[in-house]
């Protein structure tokens, strides 16, 4: 069995261009699905994806982990840039699906079973628009008291929101008062049975991390993710040490090294690895068990597209430490129509059960997707009010 050719399918979705992997054997009617989504490096992790493919093609696609490590090591320069590692997370996700269709069984029965009856799943206020969650002013407390409202109205027990506005790496009690404002807007209009998390997007420095952490400590938050730049390990520690929440990172880390960094550092509490640019799922499992070994549950990072939920879900039942499962389900209105997938979600708790379709269970409409060519993604540039530059 060989691999015939890796193909890229770009699809636009408005936010994100959504790049699907189809990695197609010599075996008549034998594909696997991939995701490579990383926005505004769209067309770099298609070249990218190309250039890995003089190393793949040819190779039988069964011996995952032999070329995962070409992949990742061949040719001098290791993988870990995100744009090398997020294409060899969607080819490795292909692989992981072409397996499973060998088998007939879905990925989580070759990773050792289904650990758990159901995987939860959270939201984004606003189900993932890109105006409603990265663009509702943290000064209209009471349009995120709604926005919270209307998620649990949706079935939804746990949701996310963007409570912490982007700060100069100093500045006074203005922008904390807000989002502690917006944080007990929405603890009041959800009770506390809802699992609440705030989203910093590593905008905060160090210091300013610390003040919006120790603000929003009393409100019981689920998790607070990336209160300062994920580079700052040091910032990221001694805001772990002072707060009860706990904190949540790892979204922009890739390969397994990163991770025995983060965790050596005592820098996470909760490891949001993306497993469409963390090198893909043969690294996630492996990160995953690093994270065991700390007792660290996992979140994984998955605000894209409908490859990479199905994947992050796989991985899900596999995977004791798996907590819960980020979902986007408003971010465009056509999604379903790009893909036919192997889970069903339970609109009531919004919980989904482990699906038996073979591999990752998915089916992509290609004549779908070529309805939605490639658009450069929404500029989304911030700068601070004295002009200079902030982080998105
Ligand atoms: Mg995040």
């Amino acid at each position: 069995m060989k691999i015939e050719r890796i193909e890229t399918l770009v699809c636009h979705a408005r936010m994100r261009n959504w790049v699907f992997v189809k990695v197609v054997t010599d075996q008549p009617g034998l594909f696997g699905w991939g995701e490579a989504t990383l926005e505004w490096h769209t067309r770099s992790v298609v070249a990218a994806i190309e250039d890995l493919s003089m190393l793949l093609i040819g190779e039988d696609p069964r011996r995952i982990e032999h070329l995962w490590q070409m992949a990742w090591r061949q040719h001098f320069w290791h993988g870990s840039g995100i744009v090398r590692s997020t294409a060899i997370a969607g080819i490795d996700l292909a692989l992981w699906d072409i397996a499973g269709k060998i088998l007939g069984v879905p990925c989580h029965q070759l990773w050792g079973g289904a650990v758990r009856d159901f995987v939860r799943l959270y939201c984004h206020l606003g189900g993932g628009s890109l105006e409603t969650f990265y663009e509702t002013p943290v000064d209209q407390a009471s349009r995120y008291a709604d926005l919270a409202r209307q998620a649990v109205d949706e079935g939804f027990t746990a949701f996310k929101a963007m409570a912490v506005p982007p700060t100069m790496p100093l500045e006074g009690l203005q922008p904390i008062r807000a989002a502690e404002r917006c944080v007990a807007a929405m603890r009041d209009a959800v009770g506390e049975n809802i699992d609440i998390m705030v989203d910093c997007h590593a905008r905060p420095s160090p210091a300013m991390g610390m003040q919006f952490a120790r603000a929003l400590d009393g409100f019981g938050l689920y998790f607070l993710e990336e209160p300062c730049w994920p580079e700052c390990l040091d910032g990221l520690a001694a805001i772990r040490e002072a707060v009860a929440t706990p904190v949540a990172t790892g979204e922009r880390l890739t390969h397994l090294t990163a991770f025995r960094d983060l965790f050596s550092a005592g820098a996470c509490s909760v490891c949001q690895p993306d497993i469409t640019h963390c090198g893909g799922i043969t690294e996630a499992r492996r990160i995953a068990a690093l994270a065991d070994a700390w007792r660290i549950p996992l979140a994984p990072h998955n605000p894209q597209g409908p490859v990479s939920t199905a994947a992050s879900l796989e991985f899900g039942f596999s995977q004791p430490g798996y907590i819960i499962c980020e979902s986007v389900h408003s971010d465009v209105p056509w999604r379903h129509d790009i893909v036919d997938e192997g889970f069903v979600v339970d609109p009531a708790t919004r919980t989904v059960r482990p699906g038996t379709r073979p591999g990752l269970g998915i089916e992509i409409n290609e004549d779908e997707v070529r309805r939605h060519p490639f658009e450069p993604e929404i500029p989304q540039r911030v700068f601070y009010r004295d002009g200079s530059v902030g982080d998105w």
